[in-house]
């Protein structure tokens, strides 16, 4: 960047925590002077929250940067520390997943029944050959058997790899021959708005390609037909006939847990690796701390799919590491109508929700009168994930779901960090909204210019962290260079996570997206996530997608494609007296610099599978380019429509 990001947007809303959840708070304003004191100190007593069965003997090795060892010599077994303990402790009769099927089916599993799921699926997946150390691939719906087979990966050593099941078999295949995998866990189908979406298939192309392969194992869920190969397997003939009793091995803290590909929103997709037991340790805490879990009485859902990072650390690994009893639901939020999300937390009576910006902003387009329809008293807490949340959306959260009173938790982190790194921390926290606010405890984040020096508040910059992290990636799989390359060759020393961020006259942060999107008008940078928020605090709309475009006078100007909410008139004249407004309002807001060229009206964005805006498709729409790869869209046909309106000019 030639400039800093000019910092546009003036937030001055801002909302302390509620007295009672601050009094009964897990984690206080303390905690981020313990860890100042000894950071290492800090998350070493945050590991004691875990069982090991050996004792580490060097918290951190950084003796060879950016190649990190946490917890050296230390042993334990994920699985052991997900299920296990819990049972031993008394607390095997406590639900650990309350399931809810797309159709209406539901199954009501304890810590009991999980661990003896688990050992079913340990011990088949053991007399399959597998072994630690090797890799087993995993596409499956969002059921119970999900969460069940990575645990069983974790119990005896090997590496999942799970593919969100909407990928297409190239990817599928792509990410099976980048691991070797040698076991892929699938299922006939899964429910999806309203009807069976087939898996096998996708499986059966993509195993035909993958020599790697020796058994694929099918979950029955669909009861569609399926085509039958000699490596396939059924689920309940394999794993539930296998004996529930299995003694889960420690395994070295460094030993391999999993390998995820992110979410491809800007490139090829890298299988970022993580392991055992600082991984553990950082979700555990985060999960503790952010959401102020409590495991007796709360009743948590992540509405995240297990494909994506936020499934693992966040439905998996973090809330069965504390005990939590949470929902898991398999299917889209429209499913059979769009009061399903707020249905089911009525009926289980959810008391901590986490969810992401495009979500609250589609809820935002369906309009309050649908969650105003169902009971939401339940709910104490509400989280977002994903992207930066506009402040609108923010309040809309707020406002229409957390009745006025619920603490918002915009929890910033990537696949390659592993678990939460920027949040506010819920009994502490003045949050403002559309703010992360501050690096949780334990971690270093700063905000940079291009010679690596730290902004002054009020500054923007690129949002680097300072110090390693137990769940940080390892490496990406197979490529120690690329991983150094993408994330430690920027700056010396730091980490460099890909997203601009600035600092408010607090010293608070605010995410302003990834630097790739930044644009550059009349010589300022400008952020894309402000000329949004712009947008979407205005009353007609609810989602926005800002581009920069090339322009021969001013390098790059703005163009903007904007969903209107759901009771506005887009038709003819009010169409263009809206457009008219919304670029004086982006102007009034944030200055004339900011004033999009542009606007288009549109029905829908192009958005990734895991719902994240891809901005450069926009921009190869806005500078009339073919479309690139479109291999992680959610659904290629936004795409012509966006392109043939930018065509005819609307
Ligand atoms: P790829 O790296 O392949 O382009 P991706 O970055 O979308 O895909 P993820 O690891 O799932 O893959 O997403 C992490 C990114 O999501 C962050 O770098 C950031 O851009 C964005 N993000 C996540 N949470 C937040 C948040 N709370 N506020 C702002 N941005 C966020
Ligand atoms: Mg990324």
């Amino acid at each position: 960047m030639s400039e800093t990001l000019a910092n546009l947007l003036q937030e001055t809303r801002q909302f302390p925590p509620p007295a009672d959840l601050a009094a009964a708070a897990n984690v206080t304003a303390a905690a981020y002077d313990e860890a100042a004191a000894d950071r290492l100190a800090f998350w070493a007593r945050q590991a004691g929250r875990l069982d090991w069965s050996k004792e580490w003997h060097q918290i951190l090795d950084w003796s060879n940067p950016p190649f990190a060892k946490w917890f050296v010599g230390g042993q334990l077994n994920v699985a052991y520390n997900c299920l296990d303990r819990h049972v031993l402790a008394g607390n095997g009769d406590r639900v650990a997943i309350e399931w809810e099927g797309e159709p209406g089916d539901n199954r009501t599993i304890t810590y009991a029944d999980l661990l003896a799921m688990t050992s079913q699926a340990a011990n088949a997946l053991t007399d399959l050959g597998v072994v630690a150390g090797d890799r087993v691939a995993i596409y499956l719906p969002m059921i119970p058997e999900a969460a069940v087979a990575m645990l069983a990966c974790a119990r005896i050593g090997a590496t999942h790899s799970v593919v969100f099941g909407g990928f297409s078999a190239d990817s599928l295949s792509n990410r099976i021959e980048d691991a070797s995998a040698k076991v892929v866990i699938t299922a006939d189908g899964g429910y999806r708005r309203g009807k069976p979406s087939a898996l096998k298939p996708t499986v059966d192309e993509a195993v035909s390609r993958c020599p790697s392969i020796e058994h694929v194992l099918v979950v029955r869920r669909t009861g569609q037909e399926v085509d039958w190969t000699d490596k396939d397997l059924w689920w309940h003939e394999t794993v539930e006939t296998a004996s529930a009793e299995h003694t889960a091995e420690a395994f070295d803290a460094e030993h391999p847990l999993f390998i995820l590909y992110t979410s491809g929103t800007t490139a090829k997709p890298k299988g970022i690796l993580h392991t055992s037991g600082g991984y553990l340790t950082q979700v555990a805490y985060t999960h503790h701390a952010v959401f102020d879990l409590k495991p007796e009485t709360d009743v948590y859902w992540c509405s995240a799919d297990i494909g994506w990072v936020t499934g693992h650390s966040y439905i998996v690994y973090g809330p069965l590491a504390n005990g939590a009893t949470q929902l898991m639901y398999e299917g889209t939020p429209d499913t059979p109508h769009r009061g399903r999300f707020w249905e089911l937390i009525q009926k289980h009576k959810v008391s901590i929700l986490y969810t992401a910006p495009t979500l609250i902003r589609t809820m935002m387009k369906w309009g309050a009168d649908i969650p105003e329809q169902y009971d939401l008293s339940s709910l104490r807490l509400l989280g977002s994930v994903g992207e930066p949340i506009n402040p609108e959306a923010w309040m809309w959260y707020r406002e229409n779901i957390g009745r006025g009173e619920c603490p918002v938790v915009d929890t910033w982190w990537q696949t390659e960090t592993g678990a939460m790194m920027i949040s506010p921390l819920p009994g502490v926290t003045a949050a403002k909204p559309g703010s992360a606010m501050r690096p949780l405890p334990g971690i270093s984040a700063d905000v940079v210019d291009d010679q690596a020096e730290s902004v002054p508040n009020g500054g923007g910059g690129f949002l680097v962290l300072r110090e390693p992290w137990p769940s940080m990636l390892r490496t990406i799989w197979g490529d120690d260079e690329r991983f150094v390359d993408t994330y430690w060759s920027r700056f010396e020393g730091l980490y460099f996570a890909g997203d601009g961020a600035k600092k408010d006259d607090d010293g608070d942060l605010w995410l302003l997206g990834r630097v790739d999107d930044v644009m550059l008008v009349s010589g300022h940078n400008i952020s894309t996530t402000e000329v949004e928020s712009a947008l979407v605090s205005h009353p007609s709309v609810a989602e926005a997608a800002v581009v920069g475009a090339t322009d021969p006078t001013t390098g790059q100007a703005i163009v903007a494609f904007t969903i209107p909410r759901g009771h506005v008139d887009t038709s003819g004249e009010a169409g263009e007296a809206l457009i008219a407004e919304l670029r004086e309002h982006v102007s009034k807001t944030l200055g004339p610099i900011a004033k999009p060229r542009q606007i288009m009206l549109v029905a829908e964005l192009p958005k990734t599978r895991s719902g994240k805006i891809m901005r450069r498709l926009l921009r190869d729409v806005a500078e009339n380019r073919s479309l690139g790869d479109v291999t992680t869209l959610q659904d290629s046909s936004v795409m012509e429509l966006i392109s043939a309106g930018m065509n005819s000019g609307k």
